[in-house]
């Protein structure tokens, strides 16, 4: 992987930033520039055809001196250990910043789900938390859905963890089934989270949401919830949604029922037909003059070589790394605002920390208390962070959204560090 597109090199370099920026104590910046603890594991796993395949794993608890390492598992071809630290190191400030008792975590599992049937799927998802059983758990580290990994494996693992044990323990993982006290409301809380941030960043900046036109890239949990809530409940104009193989565009709005059965009929939501409609690829996409741009996919997409032609006024980064070190500076001095990603798409961590919560209490909420707790953590982080930036404005430095959610984010870490003792 060349240098530059090393994730935790990214990661790093944001920290190094922003310790700049703050301050921050020589000890601390060195402890929170590598991972507390990072497992690798050897996992032998028998394959329908009587072999057996030997997968790599990875857990990486980034953090915990706020309380247990939180993050997804990701099942990926293409996994590797700097992906895991990167995602890990970001989840730390993610939690950090929506101020939820947990530090930072995450998992990941070197395999092609494509090419498993569902026995091999669940017998490795089993022998994963076999290898990592004794360094988990609702105290310690507590892991969560991400990429190719979902309720159903969240559930096998709780079970084998249970068997381990000897007993249930509900909390030691998060966005399982709600027949398995998973929480209800979890399942879109990440896109309904980025709207309370979008409502109070268009509100801000004089945005009238009802009369906004918004672009979104991505159709999947995320871009797909997010463009049904900000019509739902805001009433907002999406003209463009795409997915991998391309997107469309409809000045006068697109219909949910005609994007899914255009990509129920070839697989993307490109061949949608409407009035007025026409196929943009997704770097088009990007560049449309909307008043809001949501990129809801992969990473790396708004870069140096485009940012300067995003039309969009308000950015809100729904995906994970969307934007590029280099965009930032560029699209921060053009005047664009981009609500960073571990602000905005925090609901999803959100929601797992309420999951976690009821499953210690054992007492359980409905979705309405769910939707209104998410609204109030969210809106507070964004508070926080515009407050943050102002203050360093007062004080003749202007910083970007995400040095100032960072400055937060690390701050938090580094004091319950300076507290425990450890510096
Ligand atoms: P998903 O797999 O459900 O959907 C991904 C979407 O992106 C699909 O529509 C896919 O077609 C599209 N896509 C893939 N490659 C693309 C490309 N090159 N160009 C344009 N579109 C492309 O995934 P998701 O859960 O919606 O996650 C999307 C992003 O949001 C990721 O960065 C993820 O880390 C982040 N995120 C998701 C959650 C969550 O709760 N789902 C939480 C936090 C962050």
């Amino acid at each position: 992987m060349p240098e530059e597109l090393n994730p935790f090199k990214e990661a790093q370099q944001q920290l190094d930033e922003a310790a700049e920026i703050m301050n921050l104590d020589r000890e601390a910046h060195a402890l929170l520039k590598e991972p507390r603890r990072t497992i690798m594991t050897n996992i032998p796993v028998k394959m329908r055809d009587g072999h057996t395949e030997v997968f790599q794993g990875f857990r990486v608890q980034y953090n915990d001196a706020r309380g247990p390492a939180k993050g997804g598992i990701r099942f990926h071809p293409q996994e590797t250990l700097d992906t895991v630290k990167a995602l890990a190191a970001w989840m730390t400030w993610k939690c950090s910043l929506a101020n939820i008792p947990f530090g930072g975590g995450k998992g990941g599992v070197i395999c092609d789900t494509k090419k498993m049937n569902e026995a091999e799927l669940e017998a490795l998802s089993r022998a994963y938390i076999r290898s990592i059983a004794q360094f988990i758990g609702s105290e310690k580290d507590v892991p969560a859905p991400d990429v190719y990994t979902n309720p159903q494996i969240m559930a096998w693992m709780l079970d084998e963890y249970a068997t381990i044990k000897g007993h249930n323990e509900f909390a030691m993982i998060t966005g399982k089934p709600v027949d398995l006290w998973g929480s209800e409301g979890r399942v879109d809380s990440t896109a309904l989270g980025g709207m309370f941030v979008m409502r109070e960043a268009a509100k801000r900046m004089k945005i009238n949401l009802k009369r906004a036109t918004i672009a979104v890239q991505g159709f999947g949990n995320a871009g797909k919830y997010a463009y049904e809530l900000s019509k739902e409940l805001f009433g907002s104009n999406v003209v463009a949604i795409s997915d991998s193989q391309g997107g469309v565009y409809d000045p006068e709005g697109l219909d949910l029922d005609k994007l899914e059965k255009a990509k129920k009929a070839t697989g993307s939501v490109d061949s949608y037909e409407g009035k007025n409609s026409r196929k943009v690829s997704n770097d088009e996409l990007l560049k449309l003059d909307v008043d809001i741009l949501i990129p809801a996919a992969i990473e790396n997409q708004v870069r140096g070589d485009n940012a300067d032609k995003i039309e969009a006024k308000l950015l809100l980064e729904l995906a994970n790394g969307p934007v590029t070190p280099d965009a930032t500076r560029i699209l921060f001095e053009r005047g664009v605002v981009d609500m960073p990603d571990f602000l905005v798409n925090s609901g999803g961590v959100i929601g797992s920390y309420f999951e976690w919560q009821q499953n210690v209490s054992g007492y359980y909420w409905d979705t309405e208390r769910f939707h209104s707790e998410l609204d109030r953590f969210i809106t507070k982080s964004f508070r926080d962070t515009m407050d943050m930036q102002k203050d360093y404005a007062s004080k003749g430095k202007k910083i970007p959204e995400r040095m100032a959610a960072y400055v937060i984010a690390v701050d938090r870490v580094a004091r319950a560090m300076k507290a425990r003792g450890w510096y």
